[in-house]
């Protein structure tokens, strides 16, 4: 699997041909670099002798490859190998590593413009990407960063802050300056997050009810580890990236519990090469301590829907209620309409020219096809005779085009679909257009309605929901939320177990797990596990000092 000709690969350094060398680490290969470039190898001493010039080239390249591999090593990211494939990366991975060809490119005068640069970070992390960022500053570059992340925001020299609410209620910049003058801004609400130095109110915290036992982990750089989480409660999971967290959760404890409850996965999304899945790592390990669980949901990030024909009022079955109020009204009795009847994916009421798709599609001879608003429906996906029948003077393509808060509003009076409403409203959806395609929901978006979804048929218990980040993209607003919806599910009688590094989350949960100390190699195992008092005490966790800050209501800055 090397790809090379036994020749190519019969010359080495320092004991590596050029394939194992694409197998290490970033961060082991600058120490293997890293005593050629200072001149103090002694290999490189025995080549000066015989042939001097040939030592100072060694000595040159060794020098520039250990100055690129720093930049990465700074952004976090040295447990990267070098043959890692760009399509395997993670967006935040991947916009670090564009970000380190630009730290090393010596450019001034460029704008840069990152839209959260800081998702998917440890706060440890996060402060190796200021630094990088501060080292575009100062080489006289300009940047913009559109940002949710506080330690982010604190350090900035001019904040530009956009609201006050979302969609409708926003649009408006509040304030544009340095950050002391966002003090002064009542309607911010970012303001009320950036200076608040109260120490966290927290709540009394739950006790386990039973505990979840692995038991010999092994996958990617898990080896052999023993874990225990505990049961109806809420539980964060943390570490720096790369440290194993999500292979310990997302992956392995996923696996474990569905194969133990007898759930089929819903196979993992199609990507790369079918061989190379073939060859994708296997979980070994074993799992007790099952019994009072009923059922595992990941709450992920990936789309609802693949279609325009799928949307939130769809996903979450407020469609359903909202079809059976219309078919209830007296002109769609008189006209023997069912709820079926005002379906734009089925019915017999949509749009007969676009069969309920709202837009046709223009086949352009040598050129892509274009898609337009439907001549004939113009883009309500129904039949005129269907828009006809009106609920509280609305046809139900102008329902399809309420926000969530406008149609909380209008059906006030119906129990289901405000129940429906009210918890998107809670989990800060309240932006969205119910008709919004599923294609045009980013993964939080999409995260949130399936949380909405979980939440408002609640009353199960004995649940097991696992989360992974899910305050990406979030306001710490929002976080405050979403915080109190995860607690409704735990209330219930439910397990949440989130992976973790907004630390608002982290303080506030019931037990946490912090996996490391590093990435990669010096990751994959358990540091330190217990309330979030007990983690933060912790000499050896690089999350215990954001813990303590949380907790006391100091920053780090
Ligand atoms: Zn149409």
């Amino acid at each position: 699997g090397k790809r090379l000709r036994p020749e190519s690969l019969s010359v080495t350094f320092a004991g590596y041909d050029i394939a194992d060398m694409a197998r290490q680490p970033l961060g082991k290969l600058h120490t293997l670099f890293a005593s050629y470039a200072d001149g103090t190898d002694k290999e490189l001493a025995r080549l000066s002798k015989g042939h001097l010039e040939k030592a100072i080239v060694a000595q040159r390249i060794a020098e520039d490859l250990c100055g690129r591999l720093q930049v990465l090593l700074d952004l976090g990211l040295g447990y990267l190998t070098l043959e890692r494939s760009t399509p395997t990366l993670s967006p935040g991975e991947l916009q670090r590593l564009r970000l380190a060809t630009q730290v090393r490119s010596n450019l001034f005068g460029v704008v840069y413009v990152l839209d959260e640069p800081s998702a998917g970070l440890h706060p440890a992390d996060t402060e190796a990407l200021l630094r990088a960022l501060d080292r575009l500053k100062a080489s006289g570059n300009s940047i913009f960063v559109v940002e949710h992340e506080l330690e982010v925001i604190r350090h900035a020299d001019w904040i530009v802050d956009v609201g006050p609410g979302a969609g409708e209620g926003g649009g408006q910049v509040l304030y544009s300056g340095p950050s002391e003058g966002l003090k002064k801004v009542a309607e911010s609400k970012t303001r009320i997050f950036l200076f608040d130095d109260e120490p966290l109110s927290v709540g009394r915290r739950r006790e386990p009810a039973g505990w979840l036992k692995l038991k010999g982990v092994s996958r990617n750089n898990l080896k052999n580890l023993d874990a225990e989480i505990p049961l109806g409660v809420l539980t964060s999971v943390t570490g720096i990236s790369g440290s194993g967290k999500s292979t310990l959760i997302s992956q392995v404890l996923v696996e474990l519990v569905a194969e133990g409850l007898g759930h089929d996965l819903p196979p993992e999304e199609e990507e790369g090469d079918p061989l190379q899945r073939e060859n994708a790592p296997r979980t070994q390990g074993r799992i007790s301590g099952l019994e009072p669980l009923r059922r595992l949901v990941r709450v992920d990030q990936k789309p609802i829907g693949r279609t325009p024909r799928s949307n939130l009022a769809t996903y979450t079955g407020l469609f359903d209620s909202v079809r059976k109020l219309f078919a209830a009204t007296k002109s769609a009795r008189a006209r023997k309409y069912d709820a079926g009847y005002f379906s734009f994916n089925t019915g017999k009421g949509r749009c007969p020219n676009c069969e309920g798709e709202g837009f046709v599609m223009v086949e352009l001879l040598f050129l892509p096809s274009v898609y337009s608003p439907c001549p004939v429906c113009s883009g309500t996906r129904y039949a005129a005779k269907t828009l006809e029948v009106r609920y509280r003077d609305k046809n139900i393509a102008e329902v399809l085009a309420m926000t969530v808060d406008e149609a909380l509003a209008f059906f006030e009076e119906e129990a289901t679909a405000h129940r429906i409403l009210n918890v998107l409203n809670e989990v800060g959806l309240g932006y969205l257009r119910l008709g919004q395609p599923a294609t045009e929901l980013s993964g939080g978006e999409a995260q949130r309605i399936k949380l909405a979804t979980e939440l408002h048929r609640l009353s199960r218990g004995n649940t097991l929901y696992v989360l992974d980040e899910p305050t990406t993209g979030l306001h710490p607003s929002d976080v405050t939320r979403l915080v109190r919806q995860l607690e409704r599910l735990v209330d219930a009688g439910n397990t949440v177990v989130v992976v973790e590094h907004d630390m608002q989350v982290v303080g506030v949960s019931d037990w946490v797990i912090d996996i490391g100390p590093g990435a990669g190699d010096e990751g994959g195992n358990i540091v330190v596990a217990g309330t979030p008092e007990t983690v933060a005490a912790s000499k050896r966790s690089k999350t215990a000092p954001y813990i303590r800050n949380t907790l006391n209501g100091t920053h780090s800055k």
